[in-house]
């Protein structure tokens, strides 16, 4: 249930009210917007009689939230949430920012391959030290060396990194290394336990929509998270699992607007898992952006072939560079007054 507070309300008023609630046992969470002020209840809000709290002086109106997601839902948080992810980059609220890198760190190239995609104006390098493989003899990554190795590209360059977090175990080690942005993949966007543990700090969070995960499972792993208190989630469309076997997932193009719809929260478009083939990895980053992502995941490497993962759908930096110039293009044209 959201409450619309008037905009004469008092802030000694709003305190008065927000005790009112939550001495019922209720939780709150308030968003100051520009226009107004929102209170959203949450708890078993059949118990409260919405006429009751519509005859108090300060509330212009009370609404019933009946979807299962209130941190995330637009309706609790009618603007949208603005990410800092640290180095003066923001993520949402008009903010675009393109993240790229290898999927996997893999050594010196590291830092080859961050520099490339910096001069091409990614402004967050990617890179995984923790990886999901579907087979255990696969590479699993480098692990902390592989943090360490983050750590050095972000210290040279000034931009931040994200790394992908599998094991709740781990998370000490991100905190202990600053990691500005903790993402959670796609084979663990139901993870429960791990999706609590990163709500507890306060690190970015790019959740990644579950292999055959439906919106509305997406929206409900991003409110794990918020409910422990981390409200800095990104939703990431990676593409879906689907009937259709020419490409190694299927992007849904819809999910981007639906999102943005339903949720104040940063939306970013990942097209290379999305297709899983470095040809059609720039259309669809052009469709995405073109959809209204806040941001884009792209996977880019030096020499695709020798990639330790997913080398199939990397971009070389040459052709990483050809995308970020028609990106921008789109952005414009998207933007723009007509
Ligand atoms: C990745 O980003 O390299 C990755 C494993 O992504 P996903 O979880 O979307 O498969
Ligand atoms: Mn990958």
């Amino acid at each position: 249930m959201i409450a619309v507070v008037k905009q004469s309300a008092t802030p000694e008023q709003l305190q008065h009210f927000i005790a009112w609630i939550e001495g019922r046992g209720f939780k709150t969470h308030v968003s100051q917007g520009e226009a107004e002020t929102i209170v959203g209840i949450i708890g078993d809000t059949s118990l409260i009689d919405p006429f009751l709290l519509e005859s108090m002086d300060i509330i212009d109106r009370v609404q019933r939230v009946s979807e299962p997601f209130k941190k995330a839902n637009r309706k609790f948080h009618p603007e949208d949430t603005v990410i800092d992810c640290g180095h003066g980059i923001l993520i949402g609220g008009g903010n675009f920012q393109v993240m790229a890198g290898p999927c996997s760190v893999e050594g010196a190239n590291l830092i080859a391959i961050a520099r490339a995609v910096k001069a091409a104006g990614a402004t967050i390098l990617r890179g995984g030290a923790y990886k999901p493989r579907t087979s255990p003899y696969a590479s699993q990554g480098m692990g902390e060396q592989g943090l360490e190795l983050l750590c050095e590209a972000r210290a040279e360059l000034g931009m931040p990194i994200i790394t992908e977090l599998m094991d709740p175990r781990d998370t000490q080690a991100f905190i202990d290394r600053k990691i500005d942005i903790i993402q959670i993949g796609a084979r663990n966007a139901q993870n429960f336990p791990l999706l609590r543990e990163v709500g507890k700090t306060d690190i970015p969070v790019l959740l990644k929509r579950g292999i055959a995960g439906t919106i509305d499972e997406l929206l409900m792993a991003a409110e794990y998270i918020m409910s422990e208190g981390n409200e800095k989630v990104m939703l990431c469309e990676r593409g879906i699992r689907t009937f259709e076997t020419r490409t190694r997932n299927t992007f849904d193009v819809n999910a981007v607007p639906v999102l943005k719809n339903l949720t104040h929260l940063p939306v970013i478009g990942d097209p290379s898992h999305a297709t899983g083939y470095t040809r059609y990895v720039r259309p669809v980053a052009y469709a995405a952006t073109a959809a209204g992502v806040d941001g884009l995941e792209i996977e880019v490497h030096n020499r695709p072939s020798e990639a330790w993962s997913d080398g199939a759908q990397a971009l070389t930096p040459e052709m990483f560079g050809d995308a970020m110039r028609r990106i921008a293009r789109i952005r414009e044209a998207i933007t723009a007054e007509v």
